[in-house]
């Protein structure tokens, strides 16, 4: 990477991708495929985004590298990235959409900008929290972060964890806590049943876990870390009843209670932002092509709507067809892109699990 190459805002670069997890590697390979001129701007040092970090088998079909661990999807997509020449600056994170569409971008310590015609967006999302009595103490973790610490830099984050959220998330990270050596005390629920795949719950289950449905967190205890946490039974209105506080041993608390697509970009650019619940809250608004409401930019993946890896593939490789197509004009192969991956995601959106999503999308769409 040439640093200097972006000190001006010059109109060098067509398509530029910001993000550089699935679905960002997916658009830009698909631009490049085309024969588009795309950069990848990313701020982690290795691209992969989520997989990074996923050291747990996949699921889905062949098509979408089920059985194959995220972390070995993200160097399938690295290698295809550097073999096909894709310029990528990592380490370096986008900081603002300013005028003249143009990016400020920071990466160690030299702000620059730089100008595309296109852009597609692919920042994926951020860590939902809670607010509980003392939830400020050092111990409290959003499960993501636990499993970036454990799994990208191998660091093991503390002896005996608490967590609340039984959703993907809220089930794969303990297990991964278990496989560390960490001792999990248990998963607290608050609705009346665990919210991701029976699969991973079994998994716990036969470590020994409990999980607590209709349960939550109300108070960290301890005085410069977590030494317990105090949880609840709550009723049908999601009120904590009095009388069935339980305190647990724990030196740490996990939060994995969903996730919030990171749209701060797509406000500063003046993007449609709307909030529909069921894609995650405030999505920037996005057609059935991935164009937001300003015709130069793209969304796609989890900051279009919280999923999984494999719809952020199908969405990146739409947005990927489709920015290509608005510069370089329409293209047969674009065409078949996008149809190929729009019939995949109509039928992962088939599951019961996925209805949320089709209900959000249809709203959005209105
Ligand atoms: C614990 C866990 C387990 C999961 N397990 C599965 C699973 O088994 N199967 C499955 O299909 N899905 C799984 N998922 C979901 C999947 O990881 C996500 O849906 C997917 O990674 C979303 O892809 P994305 O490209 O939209 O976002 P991400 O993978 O989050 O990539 C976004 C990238 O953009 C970068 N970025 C953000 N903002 C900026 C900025 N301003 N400037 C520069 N770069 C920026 C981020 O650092 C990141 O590298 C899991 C997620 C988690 C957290």
């Amino acid at each position: 990477m040439t640093e200097n190459k972006y000190q001006t805002a010059e109109k060098t670069i067509d398509i530029c991708v910001v993000g550089g997890g699935p679905a960002g590697l997916q658009a830009a390979i698909v631009v490049k495929e085309l024969g588009g001129n795309v950069l990848i701007v990313d701020d982690n040092p290795i691209l992969g985004g989520q997989l990074i970090k996923q050291t747990h088998k996949f699921f889905g079909s062949k098509l979408h590298y089920c059985g194959v661990r995220g972390i070995d999807i993200a160097t399938i997509f690295s290698n295809r990235v550097q073999d096909l020449g894709i310029e990528v600056i990592n380490d370096a994170t986008v900081v603002g959409y300013y005028d003249h569409d143009t990016l400020g971008i920071l990466r160690h310590d030299n702000l620059f900008s730089l100008k595309a015609e296109r852009y597609i967006f692919a920042t994926g999302a951020s860590e939902n929290m809670l607010a509980f009595d003392n939830a400020d103490l050092p111990g409290v973790y959003g499960a993501g972060a636990v499993q970036t610490m454990m799994n990208v830099y191998g660091v093991v984050p503390g002896k005996r964890a608490l967590v609340v959220g039984s959703g993907n998330i809220g089930l794969i990270v303990p297990y991964q806590l278990l496989q560390a050596g960490v001792e999990v005390a248990a998963i607290v629920e608050i609705m009346t049943k665990f919210g991701g795949y029976y699969v991973h719950a079994a998994k716990i289950k036969r470590a020994g876990v409990p999980i607590y449905l209709k349960h939550t967190v109300i108070e960290a205890k301890g005085k410069d870390r977590i030494e317990a946490a105090v949880i609840s039974e709550v009723g049908d209105d999601y009120t904590c009843l009095l009388g069935t506080e339980k305190t647990i041993e724990c030196d740490m608390i996990l939060i994995a209670i969903g996730l919030s697509p990171l749209c701060d970009l797509l406000y500063h650019a003046g993007c449609r932002i709307e909030y529909i619940p069921e894609l995650g809250g405030n999505v920037p608004y996005h057609d059935t092509n991935m164009m937001t409401s300003k015709p130069n930019i793209f969304v796609c993946g989890d900051l279009a709507c919280i999923e999984e890896a494999s719809t952020a593939m199908l969405e990146g490789r739409i947005a990927g067809a489709r920015a290509y197509e608005s510069i370089y004009g329409k293209k047969g192969e674009a065409e078949t892109i996008v149809k190929e991956a729009a019939r995949e995601l109509a039928i992962i959106r088939t599951s019961p699990f996925e209805e949320r999503i089709v209900y959000g999308k249809k709203h959005l769409h209105l």
